[in-house]
Order: structure tokens, then C-alpha cells, then sequence
């Protein structure tokens, strides 16, 4: 029987894990079913790490010794896809692929979410190059250049609004002619100088070269006009699928709480509404979606499950 078992090995469930060894836990693993490291290991560069300031290393060489130091205390990784988390009685079953089942007195779910692509040409092939979902991680990264901003709901609008505070203008594209954002965020970015709405239209293509993206060509659906933008930017803002399947139980019902948008509802201390099931990271309620976020989570839910393993002895 594990004391904990962690599901996902990103900023989120590693730091789960290295408090929680440190903590004096012994029989703690973590189950990541690719390289531990998460979503930043697909990006070129991180500047917003505190104590981490260096541009020749990519997101992959920073979580690098992440790994290095939770293995070092004790941490156990198994390279396994988790399918299910189920409550059974007083401890949890956690079915990997395959079928094997481990037993566990407490879990700690950060399999975080994945933000969604718009899908025009270029965007895989640019992103973490150019190509953001993130104005936060890579705002500052064009401070005082256009960007372009592809999206119509609060979270395009609400990011547009940001970036216009770092960047000298913002070029909103949106499909559609009217913008599902609530009327009071419209209104508040239809007053900012720099931000600009380009309704009806669409990114035809992205494109750059092997130093990253150069420029995006948007496309008028209703005139099939192309314009050109060079030396921007890219954000894509069209929502985030989180990867909550593994707190599906067999009738396909979520085992805990959640919110509309299939987002953990945990408190403060990254509880669930499950006795000793915590999530972390990118896949909670009002998640900031950083790596320094999901750290902070990680260490909470570890020193949270060290409580509540004493008092159930
Ligand atoms: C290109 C890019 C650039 C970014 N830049 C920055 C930045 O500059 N600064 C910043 O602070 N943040 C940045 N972020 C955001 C940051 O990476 C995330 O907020 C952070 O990684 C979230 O951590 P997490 O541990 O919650 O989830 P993730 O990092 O998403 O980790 C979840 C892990 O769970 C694993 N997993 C999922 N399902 C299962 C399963 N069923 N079984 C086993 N394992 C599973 C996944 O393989 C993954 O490794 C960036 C993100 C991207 C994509």
C-alpha cells in the first residue's frame, strides 16, 4: 500500500512529491506516463522562475534537475498512463494501463490540462517559437512589438488586455463579427487605444523560419482578403481541455467535484470534495496556469495528505 500516489510528473506533481518524501513519507510514487517535466518542456525559454535567469536553456534543461532532486529524496516514478482514481472504502485504487491496480491511502491528481489549438497552418510547427497560449509566460518577451491575438471569448479579451499594457498593439482576430466576451471586458478593451479588432477573419497561416516565427497572414472569411503581418507575436486564446478522464469512474461520473469547465473545485489547502484525494496545478479551479503556481499547489497537497496520513493513525 502507497502512502501517495501522484498522477502526472509536471511542476505540479513532482514538487508533490519531493515534499512529501522530504516530509518523511516512504512509499511514495509518482506515475507519469511520458518524461517527468510537464507542459514547459515544450517551450524554448522561461523567464518568470524566480531564481531561474538564464536564456540558453530551454523549458526542457529547467525541469531537468527537478526530477534529478525529487529522486534523490525518495520519490519513486513508474513511466505509466493512469485510467481510472477510484475511492475504495477508506483508500484509493488507482488502475494503470493495462489493468494492474496499486492501492494507495491517499492521491494527489496534477495531470494539468492542455490549452487547445485553433488549428491553421504553422501552429504546431511554431509552437513555444512564436506561438503562445500564455501572454503571462511570453508577454514581456515582445515588449513594445505588435502581437496578434487569435480568440472571442473573456480569456482572449482579458490576455488582449494585458499584452496591451506590455506590448505597443494588439490585433485581436476573431472569427465571427460579434465576441462571446461579456459586454463589460468588450467594452473595457474597445477603449484601449492599442488594441485593435479584427473581426470576420482568420489565421491563414503562421510561418517563420528555423529562428521561430516571422509573421501570420489573416484571411477575411467573407472576402477571402489575405493581410500580412510581419514581426508578431502569436496568441491563441480558444480554450483548454483539462486531463481529467482519470477521476471518471466506470459510469463515466466525475468522483469529485467539479466546475462547468471540468476544472477540480478544491479549497485553499488543494482539497477535494473527497477525503484524501487532492488535485494541483493546471487542472484546479481558478488556476493561474504557471509553473510557479503548480509548485506552490504541489508543496500544499503534499503537506495536506502528511496531515491527514497522522490522523488517520
Ligand atoms: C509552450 C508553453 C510555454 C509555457 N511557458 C511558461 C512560462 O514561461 N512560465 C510559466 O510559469 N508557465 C509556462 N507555461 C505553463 C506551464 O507549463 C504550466 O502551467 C505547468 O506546466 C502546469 O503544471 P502541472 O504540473 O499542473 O501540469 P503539466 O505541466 O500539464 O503536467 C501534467 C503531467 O501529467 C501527465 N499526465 C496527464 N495525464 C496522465 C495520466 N492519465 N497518467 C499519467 N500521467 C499523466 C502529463 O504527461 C504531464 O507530464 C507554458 C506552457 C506551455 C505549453
Amino acid at each position: 500500500m502507497l502512502d501517495c500516489a501522484i498522477v502526472g510528473g509536471g511542476p505540479a506533481g513532482l514538487t508533490a512529491g519531493l515534499y512529501a518524501t522530504r516530509g518523511g513519507l516512504k512509499n511514495v510514487t509518482m506515475f507519469e506516463m511520458g518524461m517527468p517535466g510537464g507542459q514547459i518542456t515544450q517551450s524554448s525559454e522561461i523567464e518568470n522562475y524566480p531564481g531561474f535567469f538564464d536564456h540558453t536553456k530551454t523549458g526542457m534543461d529547467f525541469m531537468d534537475t527537478w526530477q534529478e532532486q525529487c529522486f534523490h529524496f525518495g520519490l519513486k516514478h513508474e513511466m505509466k498512463k493512469v485510467e481510472r482514481v477510484a475511492k475504495t472504502g477508506e483508500h484509493f485504487t488507482i488502475t494503470l494501463e493495462g489493468g494492474e491496480q496499486v492501492e494507495a491511502k491517499t492521491a494527489i491528481v496534477c495531470t494539468g490540462s492542455v490549452p487547445k489549438r485553433a488549428g491553421f497552418k504553422g501552429e504546431d510547427e511554431f509552437f513555444g517559437k512564436g506561438v503562445s497560449t500564455c501572454a503571462t509566460c511570453d508577454g514581456f518577451f515582445y515588449k513594445d512589438k505588435p502581437v496578434t491575438v487569435v480568440g472571442g471569448g473573456d480569456t482572449a479579451l482579458e490576455e488582449a488586455f494585458y499584452l496591451s499594457n506590455i506590448c505597443s498593439d494588439v490585433y485581436v482576430v476573431h472569427r465571427r463579427d460579434e465576441f462571446r466576451a461579456t459586454p463589460q471586458t468588450l467594452d473595457r478593451v474597445m477603449r484601449k487605444e492599442n488594441i485593435h479588432l479584427i473581426t470576420d477573419s482568420v489565421i491563414e497561416e503562421a510561418f517563420g523560419d528555423t529562428m521561430g516565427l516571422a509573421g501570420v497572414k489573416i484571411r477575411n472569411v467573407k472576402t477571402n482578403e489575405i493581410i500580412q503581418m510581419d514581426n508578431t507575436g502569436l496568441f491563441v486564446f480558444v480554450g483548454h481541455d483539462v486531463n481529467n478522464s482519470v477521476l471518471r469512474d466506470e459510469n463515466d461520473k466525475f468522483i469529485c467535484e467539479m466546475n462547468d469547465w471540468g476544472q477540480v473545485i478544491v479549497d485553499l489547502s488543494m482539497k477535494t470534495s473527497i477525503p484524501g484525494l487532492y488535485t494541483a496545478g493546471d487542472m484546479r479551479i481558478e488556476a493561474p496556469k504557471q509553473v510557479v503556481s503548480a509548485a506552490g499547489d504541489g508543496s500544499v497537497a503534499a503537506l495536506q495528505v502528511i496531515s491527514y496520513i497522522q490522523e488517520q493513525q
